[in-house]
């Protein structure tokens, strides 16, 4: 029998040591769904609450990190896509794609491979649950929102900072190595840039816990995936009539992004435009143009009034 508390009570369990054993198991167990058996069956048969955790959060970055990465990096290759390259002229080199790629897994394996394995612990301390079932799917979206409005606000924050003098030099003059950027290069950053970035990610849901109380780890699983998705999709250098900020317009995508590493000023936030808009650091010549109109208005106000 298993150790793990993914689930509450065992003495219905029939014995068995793979994973369809287990599978079988939580089959009979009313009111689950297919992905709360699979997760369950998945602590259950790893029988190790702290490695199934580190694990799973290890290959699940892997696997929809480079997943992601893949189609772009196959769409470059295709020269019908290259009417929707946002820096046309520039289509990264295969000497370049390869050079990223090795830096990312190394950055993978020794900065974010580590403490990966405390994950779990802190998750005990702070009462984030794994158990089944899940929270209410209205109640994840809910979590979902919040953390991509909080972690788009530390992202602003920091990365602005990031481009203050000393720290870009040697911090984040690493990712901005490559003016158009391309999918892998989402991650291609120094190892404090990762860190610093990195606990926007994971701290704020920390931190949502810490204070709420009422976290699932498989709402922060999800969380991560559409996180690396949005990251990895800003850096595609690719925008289409479909591109999500046309129907979501305060939505940032590589549009926004594109021009932060075109013009290296301005567009300093993740997923949504509004912080750039109101204090103004919109980049490129669409945010330069904003910024005139916005004092050109403002000066005739100033002159009526003095008139
Ligand atoms: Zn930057
Ligand atoms: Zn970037």
């Amino acid at each position: 029998m298993s150790s793990s508390k993914v689930y509450y009570d065992y003495s219905s369990f029939s014995n068995g040591t793979s994973f369809m054993d287990a599978y079988n198991n939580f089959n009979q167990v009313p009111n689950l769904n297919f992905v709360e058996k699979l997760w369950a069956s998945y602590y259950y048969y790893m029988n190790n609450d702290l490695f199934a955790t580190g694990l799973l959060f290890f290959v699940t970055h892997e696997f929809f990190y480079f997943g992601r990465c893949l189609p772009w990096a196959i769409i470059d290759r295709i020269p019908y896509f290259r009417k929707w390259k946002i820096q046309d002229e520039k289509i990264p080199s295969d000497q370049e794609q390869w050079e990223c790629l090795k830096s990312v897994l190394t950055s993978h394996f020794l900065v974010e491979a580590f403490p990966i394995w405390f994950f779990h612990p802190l998750c005990q301390k702070i009462g984030i649950s794994f158990d089944v079932p899940f929270p209410s799917i209205s109640q994840m979206l809910l979590q979902l929102a919040v953390f991509f409005v909080l972690e788009d606000t530390w992202h602003y924050w920091f990365h602005r900072g990031l481009h203050y003098g000393v720290f870009y030099k040697y911090i984040h003059k690493q990712h901005h190595r490559y003016a158009a950027p391309f999918g892998l290069a989402a991650e291609y950053a120094h190892p404090i840039e990762v860190a610093l970035l990195g606990l926007g990610t994971v701290g704020i849901p920390i931190l949502w816990c810490i204070i709420t109380g009422n976290l699932h780890l498989f709402t922060v699983s999800v969380w991560i995936v559409l996180r690396l998705f949005q990251a990895v999709d800003s850096h595609s250098g690719y925008e289409f009539p479909w591109s999500l900020h046309h129907f979501l317009p305060f939505w940032a995508g590589a549009d926004h992004h594109d021009e932060h590493h075109h013009y290296f000023i301005g567009g300093y936030s993740s997923s949504f435009r509004w912080w750039d808009y109101f204090l103004e650091t919109e980049a490129g010549p669409k945010g330069k143009a904003a910024r005139e109109a916005k004092m050109r208005k403002q000066a005739e106000k100033l002159q009526k009034k003095t008139i």
